[in-house]
């Protein structure tokens, strides 16, 4: 596997126009295929492949990425109505882009996944 991604591009680039918020550690942007009216991404800044890779010197990131998608839902005022968050592990768990990120759903009512 290489040691870039297409979120570290978006990352780097730095487009003002897509990034919805940025701070040291993570970014985030709307995910280019919706599948809720909302639908954004919070992505570690560092590349970190997958949750797999999280170890006892970057778990922070966890915690950030979650505090930072509480601060999006309030922007984009789906933190009455209710959301989902999502992070996809390798293949069963249908990760398709390598680098560490959180989904932010909400919007609708999202159809139930654990039952
Ligand atoms: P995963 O399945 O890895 O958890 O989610 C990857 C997500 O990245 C998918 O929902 C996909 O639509 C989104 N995505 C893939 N390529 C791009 C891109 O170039 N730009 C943006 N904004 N989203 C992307």
């Amino acid at each position: 596997m290489n040691n870039t991604s297409i979120f570290s591009k978006i990352i780097k680039e730095n487009d003002l126009s897509k990034i919805i918020y940025k701070d040291k550690y993570v970014t985030s942007f709307h995910d280019i295929k919706q599948i809720a009216p909302i639908h954004i991404l919070i992505v570690s800044n560092k590349l970190i492949k997958s949750i797999n890779e999280i170890n006892k010197s970057n778990k922070y990131i966890l915690g950030h990425m979650i505090y930072v998608a509480t601060i999006l839902a309030k922007q984009f005022k789906i933190d009455k109505s209710g959301y989902r968050l999502i992070i996809n592990c390798n293949k069963d768990g249908g990760q398709e882009i390598f680098h560490l990120h959180l989904h932010l759903l909400g919007g609708k009512k999202l159809g139930k996944m654990l039952s």
